[in-house]
């Protein structure tokens, strides 16, 4: 069996496993390392051709910069991780990181359950940084925190260990403040602690990773890590403590299934009647209730042409079904629908609540869209977004 045939037939079945899925996005202040971290995280785990993931392993950094960016005009990427003995499939959902997709960004966050919030060590939280974590929080859903760029900490600031920690521990405090601040009623739950694995500290260009409960593993910790790094060695530090294990075993770890998730979410981002069968099935996420679809993005496909992606969060979609657009006051006819492997589409004869579906067919839909078998389902609460500050010129 070829590899992309055994990796089809993986996700086929993980994706009857709601508690094996984790749909999250990526959220940075811009420049912090938001692609970067997707793309590695992506050959780590694996998902793009085993000749571009061992190409990428020996590329110097000049080749490097050309093949980034794999995931950046992605609406979706999956990926298969295993964890403690059981895979997992993860889906990882584009987020637009520029404030001016204030909306965009909102949106997306609707369709995930979880964020990777990534920070440069060297420039600490940011205003965007604040402003992306806010709208995580707002849509209830939870973060878990990378701290990126490590590396310049000892190469270009020439810290040392004590000094490193000091900057960590003020990027930690940072962001509790701010969940705090958002979300008093989950602080207790949703704190970042070093002690369980909630943070991650390392650096997604040189690949490496470290955390608490992934140093009980690899023996690699602070220490470690400031020796190699002295030594300019982190191709052994990105060997013994590869950055796409500590990271995807942190969203495993810590960030909800859709079954966890939908429980808590539905109430947040839907206004309808929760007690309602359709409000029941999304708090359930049943795959036997009424399909309800939120359209994050619509990307053009060169052969299919318009797919719109979204989360499904009750039902089951199956070609040939009509979907009412409610928003759109439309009914279209589902042509094709799939679930992605890495950043490919792949079509199937069916895919259940829980995970990120790609549809042809849905013509009237747009980003934002509601899509279900009912006529006159609720739409999902319009989307509001804080916007930035506006600087005027003088
Ligand atoms: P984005 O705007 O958040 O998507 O950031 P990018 O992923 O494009 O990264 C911005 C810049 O930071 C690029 O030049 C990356 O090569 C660089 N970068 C990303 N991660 C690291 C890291 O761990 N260490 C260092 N030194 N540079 C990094």
């Amino acid at each position: 069996m070829t590899r992309a045939k055994k990796m089809i037939d993986k996700i086929k079945e993980l994706m009857y496993m709601p508690e094996r899925i984790r749909n999250m996005g990526i959220v940075a202040h811009i420049d912090h390392g938001k692609t970067t971290l997707s793309d590695n995280l992506l050959a780590g785990a694996g998902m793009i051709s085993e000749e571009l993931a061992g190409q990428q392993l020996y590329l110097d950094f000049d080749e490097q910069e050309r093949e980034r960016g794999i995931t950046i005009n992605a609406a979706n990427v999956s990926m298969v991780h295993e964890y403690k003995g059981k895979e997992y499939l993860i889906n990882l959902i584009d987020t637009p990181g520029h404030v001016d997709f204030g909306g965009d960004v909102t949106r997306a966050m609707r369709a995930v359950d979880g964020v990777i919030v990534v920070v440069d060590a060297v420039e600490g939280v940011m205003p965007q940084t604040e402003t992306v974590l806010r709208q995580a929080l707002r849509e209830n859903v939870k973060p878990v925190l990378f701290v990126n760029k490590v590396d310049r900490l000892i190469r270009e600031l020439e810290l040392t260990p004590d000094q490193m920690q000091e900057r960590l521990i003020k990027v930690i405090t940072e962001v509790n403040k701010l969940i705090k601040a958002m979300k008093p009623e989950k602080y207790k739950e949703w704190m970042i602690k070093v002690e369980d694995g909630s943070v991650a500290f390392g650096s997604a260009l040189y690949k490496w990773a470290v955390s608490v409960p992934a140093m009980k593993e690899t023996g690699i910790g602070f220490k470690e890590v400031y020796k190699y790094l002295k030594e300019d060695n982190w191709r052994e530090l990105a060997k013994k403590s590869p950055l796409h294990r500590v990271v995807l075993d942190m969203v495993i770890k810590h960030l909800p299934s859709p079954i966890e998730a939908q429980k808590e979410r539905i109430k947040v981002i839907w206004k309808g009647d929760i007690n309602s069968p359709e409000g029941q099935a999304m708090v359930k996420c049943d795959p036997k209730g009424p399909v309800a679809l939120m359209i994050t993005k619509i990307i053009i496909d060169p052969h299919a042409g318009e797919v719109a992606v979204g989360r499904l969060y009750s039902g089951t979609l199956r070609p040939g079904m009509e979907l009412y657009i409610v928003d759109r006051k439309a009914k279209n006819r589902v042509q094709t629908v799939g679930v992605f492997m890495g950043p490919k589409r792949i079509e199937l004869p069916e895919v259940p609540a829980g995970n990120i579906v790609a549809v042809v067919g849905l013509k009237d839909a747009v980003a934002g869209s509601t899509c279900s078998t009912l006529e006159n389902f609720t739409p999902f609460e319009s989307i509001k977004h804080i916007s930035e500050p506006v600087v005027t010129m003088a």
